[in-house]
This record gives C-alpha cells, structure tokens and sequence, in this order.
C-alpha cells in the first residue's frame, strides 16, 4: 500500500517563504498562457533563484505566489512542477501541520496511476 495526498487546494504552500524554480519549458509554457513574449514574461514575474543558477517566480511584498488571486492560482493550467508535485513527490518533516491534503491509502498501482496525473504531460 501507498499513501497518496490528495490537495484541498487551501493554497496554504502558495503562500509560505520559498521559492519555486523555473524551467526553460515552464518559462515557455508559462509566458504563451500569459500571451507574453518570453523576454517580458522573465522581466516581469520571474528572480534570480538564490543560488543564482537559473529563474524563479517573483513573489508578492507579502510572500505570496505573484500568481495567487485570492485562492485561486492563476496559471493553475500550466503551473510548474515543483507546484504540482506538493507534498506527494517532495515535502519536509512536519508539512502535515500546514498543508490540508488528505492522505488516502491506495495500492501501489492507484499511486503510480494518480502519480502519473500530477506529473504528466500538460
Ligand atoms: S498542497 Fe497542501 S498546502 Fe498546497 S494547496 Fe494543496 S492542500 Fe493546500
């Protein structure tokens, strides 16, 4: 048996300090859902990550994804990866306490299956 977590979508990890790195393909992906050149996509809603290797969405003054409005994502169609994989495919000790998704027990096929939607192609 698995477990899997399914989100309650409480956008509780889309506000907390971080930060989410971009790839080329995200970049792409991200800017053509905001009908922006990508050049204008990079000046106006990506950082430096901080190790300095590659972009990262820009946040809000107040922490927040710059793509949160209200509780809803707004890119939610292409978002990145590192969103989508949240908290199944990576977390940290005690996440549990903040993030609301709901741990089912499933078989180890339901996991591969249910895992293939979070990571498949957009
Ligand atoms: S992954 Fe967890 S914290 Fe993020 S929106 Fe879903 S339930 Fe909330």
């Amino acid at each position: 048996m698995a477990i899997f977590y399914e989100c309650q979508r409480c956008t509780a990890c889309c506000r907390w300090p971080g930060q989410v790195r971009l790839t080329e393909a995200e970049i792409t992906r991200l800017a053509a859902f905001k009908q922006l050149a990508e050049w204008e996509f990079i000046q106006r809603f990506t950082r430096l990550a901080a190790d300095r290797r590659g972009l990262a969405l820009l946040d809000k003054p107040d922490g927040e994804c710059v793509f949160l409005e209200g509780n809803d994502c707004s890119v939610q169609p292409v978002k990145p990866q590192q969103c989508r994989d949240f908290p199944n495919l990576w977390n940290f000790p005690g996440f549990e306490k903040i993030c609301h998704a709901i741990p089912h027990q499933v078989s180890e096929d339901e996991d591969r299956r249910l895992l293939a939607g979070l990571t498949g192609p957009l």
